[in-house]
């Protein structure tokens, strides 16, 4: 099993109408990992500033995440401060601190580069070449990105994408790419850019999967208290490449069945602030929460 997940392991400040909290840990890198933890055992590279909490890098630990990859730097780790309205589907970045992150350049441990999955999760894409010659031949190449790059890196995003196998992105993003209003038609046409799949989340509407002869949709779990949606993109993406580095094959089985995991760990996520409903959730819940994403969806 090898699925190594290079993205921010972060500081978040989060406000919403129900609460607010400053600096828990976030980032695309510990959600992604987290969620992944339930199907296999992750890999991470990344960066931490000294005030990272040791007792976090425990937990991540203990939930058989190889941490061999994190470096740990003087200075301050990243730092990220969002606010929700009404509608969890709406964010606004308030601030951004890259601290540490401004000069990561991700250094693959040589114990990682024979990994089959690897995921570049918000990267800037001008670096995804700088890690992605560190592997020998993953089999699958998974990105995401944010509307930062879209609007400041396009020809380059483009680019990583012509050579992806998976593309995740919500429905903002999509649009933004490829100037398509309708989701079925944005979806179709990020799958002529490059990837054999492309995943597009729709918040609390779930997400469509497009594969090169098969479209999928997922339902999001129905939650009636969202607490914090933070992180709910990047668990998504945790829980659906932690099924395919488990199941080891991507047939249209294999990838409807990872939408579904994808959408499983979104739920969760979303139910505490930051990563607080992690702490508490263990393999039994997973199963017993995608048993009941059957029985809705059956008919
Ligand atoms: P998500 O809600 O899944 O889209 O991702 C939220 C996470 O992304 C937060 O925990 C942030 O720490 C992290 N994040 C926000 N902006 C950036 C950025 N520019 N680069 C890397 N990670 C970021």
């Amino acid at each position: 099993m090898s699925l190594v997940i290079v993205g921010s392991v972060a500081f978040d400040t989060i406000r919403t109408p129900w609460g607010d909290r400053e600096r828990i840990v976030g980032g695309s890198g510990t959600y992604c990992s987290l969620a992944a933890s339930f199907f296999t055992r992750p890999r991470v590279v990344g960066v931490v500033g000294r005030d990272f909490p040791r007792k976090t890098i425990a937990f991540l630990r203990s939930r058989g995440i190889d941490l061999a990859g994190l470096k740990v730097k003087a200075g301050k780790t990243f730092h990220w401060e969002g606010k929700y309205g009404n509608d969890p589907n709406l964010r606004t970045t308030l601030r951004t601190d890259l601290n540490v992150f401004a000069d990561f350049r991700p250094e693959v441990p040589p114990a990682y580069r024979g990994s089959r999955i690897v995921y570049l999760a918000n990267l800037n894409p001008e670096h995804h070449e700088f890690v992605l010659r560190q592997f020998r031949r993953p089999a699958v190449v998974a990105m995401d990105t944010i509307r930062l790059w879209i609007e400041t890196k396009r020809e380059a995003l483009l680019r990583e994408l012509g050579r992806s196998t998976i593309f995740f992105a919500n429905d903002e993003e999509a649009r933004l790419i490829t100037g398509e209003t309708n989701l079925i038609l944005a979806g179709r046409a990020l799958a002529g850019l490059g990837p054999s799949l492309v995943v597009l989340k729709k918040g609390e509407h779930g997400a469509l999967v497009f594969g090169r002869d098969f479209v999928f949709g997922a339902l999001a779990h129905p939650c009636e208290h969202v607490i914090d949606p933070t992180g709910a993109g990047d668990s998504f993406a945790g829980g659906f490449l932690g099924h395919l580095d488990r199941s080891r094959a991507l047939t249209a089985r294999d990838v409807r069945r990872a939408a579904v995991y994808g959408s499983v760990m979104a739920s969760f996520a979303i139910e505490d602030f930051g990563i607080g409903r992690f702490l508490a959730l263990d393999r039994d819940l997973v199963e017993a929460r995608f048993r009941q994403f059957r029985r809705l969806t059956a008919f």
